[in-house]
């Protein structure tokens, strides 16, 4: 029977290919009336397990484009995705299901989160998913909303949580199933300044005490000083630039 590891290299210098996130060489592009339009232009990116990597742009830049590759949703044209170690390229599409559910957490820009469900509720619907026992996901769910800072609002729903608690619990919920690879699209763009920062204080935090390599996209400079390495992106392109942080 196959497994998950069948396609990464066996020999070489690159027999165990890294933790983290590793893209390369990926273009994507989209139909575009007679012709195709390049959303990912030869983009290669690796972030390492435990790190935070901010990919900045103007919107239309491609930046969605790149998670919705990171995250196994779009088959580029061309280039390999690597999670956790394991080559997407060639797995079966019940193989990059399973990845995608037990590998990587996706937060999204709006928290998406079921209005009848309560804020633990959220993340034990994660685990239903996946097939877990019930019992230690409520109890993981309580540990992640803590984490969060969202302890005491665990019966909540979502229409008595502020902007800010919402989009803790959707990361809490992307969390849920401890994935290797954090996605993150514009966390910030729906808060203030003070709430943003928060977030992506909290981001870096979970970052580092899970292991997560942590790809966060977004079109606002602001609070970039919390992130290990900053990348830009125009139209489709990437180009590396200096830490925010010289000399951390
Ligand atoms: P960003 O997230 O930086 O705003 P996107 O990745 O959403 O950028 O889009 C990059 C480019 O690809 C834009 O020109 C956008 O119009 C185009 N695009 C995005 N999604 C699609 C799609 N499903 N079909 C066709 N074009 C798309
Ligand atoms: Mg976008």
């Amino acid at each position: 029977m196959d497994t998950m590891n069948a396609h990464t290299p066996r020999t070489g210098p690159d027999a165990r290919p890294p933790a983290g996130l590793v893209l390369s060489g990926i273009t994507l592009t989209y139909p575009d009336g007679a012709a195709r339009l390049t959303a990912l232009d030869d983009v290669s990116l690796t972030v390492p397990a435990g790190t935070v990597t901010a990919v900045v742009g103007p919107s239309g830049s491609g930046k969605s484009s790149l998670l919705a590759v990171a995250a196994t949703l779009i088959t580029p044209d061309r280039g390999r995705v690597v999670i956790d170690g394991t080559d997407t390229a060639g797995l079966r599409r019940a193989e990059l299901t399973a990845l995608r559910r037990t590998r990587v957490g996706m937060v999204f820009q709006q928290p998406n989160l079921l209005p009848s469900l309560t804020a633990v509720e959220q993340l034990q619907v994660m685990a239903h998913l996946d097939g877990r026992p019930p019992r230690a996901a409520r109890q993981r769910a309580l540990d992640l909303l803590d984490a969060v800072g969202l302890a005491d609002q665990a019966a909540r729903r979502p229409h008595r949580l502020s902007g800010g608690q919402r989009q803790r619990v959707n990361i809490a919920r992307a969390l849920m199933n401890e994935p290797a690879v954090l996605l993150v699209d514009e966390p910030t763009s729906a808060l203030d300044h003070e709430r943003g920062a928060a977030v992506l204080d909290l981001l870096g935090t979970l970052t580092r005490r899970r292991g997560t390599a942590t790809v966060l996209v977004t079109h606002d400079r602001a609070h970039l000083d919390a992130v290990d390495a900053v990348v830009d992106v125009l139209d489709g392109r990437l180009s590396p630039r200096p830490s925010p942080l010289p000399g951390r």
